[in-house]
């Protein structure tokens, strides 16, 4: 948590209010990227957001459901929806924690087009709505709507389900990378900067 606490603005840094980070794990980001992809047009998939405090939201699952696409627009079957808010909920689920929606502009930019703000607008009730729109280069914007105020939200993708390769990165990055600390002992003087391995004490 100490990482994504680092990604906001210092008190004094900060002229408003510091953005929402949404925190995108590693499978629900892949399955985003190849629906992306996949999709001859655009593309929209609902997904389940968490609150993790400190202005932190994570991404947890996203899912496809039947839907109508051209190159310009992207719309959800209602049955698809319905039946999907009741599945939802009759395996105890709750469907108000559905509130990302991810949608793809193809080989177009990423902005918001109006209809995309309308759509955000109206899910923007007593719960963070959040919305992600990414093109096939990959480009992400994303942007949170919560009572009637809507601002950027800064996108953060973390990888999951390799432990053996954070292992293997963590060990590197002690063996090669040498850290520039500050030295306060006596005899070297404040502000005094030397570089050390990370596995020297
Ligand atoms: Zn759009």
């Amino acid at each position: 948590m100490d990482f994504f606490k680092s990604l906001k603005l210092k008190e004094d840094e900060r002229e408003v209010e510091p953005a929402p980070i949404l925190r995108i794990n590693g499978k629900p980001y892949a399955k985003m990227y190849h629906y992306c992809q996949a999709a001859p047009g655009e593309v929209s998939v609902l997904g389940r957001i968490r609150s993790d405090g400190d202005n932190v939201y994570t991404v947890l699952d996203v899912e496809l459901l039947e839907q109508e696409c051209s190159a310009a627009s992207t719309d959800m079957d209602e049955q698809a929806l319905t039946d999907f808010v009741f599945k939802i909920a009759k395996r105890g689920g709750n469907p108000s924690e559905y509130n990302f929606w991810f949608h793809t502009h193809g080989h177009g930019g990423v902005f918001w087009s109006g209809v995309d703000d309308d759509n955000c607008e109206r899910h923007s009730q007593k719960t963070p709505y959040f919305a992600l729109v990414m093109n096939k280069c990959g480009e992400m914007v994303a942007r949170r709507d919560f009572q009637g105020e809507t601002c950027c939200a800064k996108v953060v993708v973390v990888p999951t389900g390799a432990p053996s390769l954070m292992k293997e990165c963590y060990s590197e990055v002690r063996k090669k990378v040498r850290a520039i600390i500050p030295a306060f002992k006596e005899d070297e003087g404040n502000g005094f900067y030397k570089a050390r391995r990370l596995n020297q004490e």
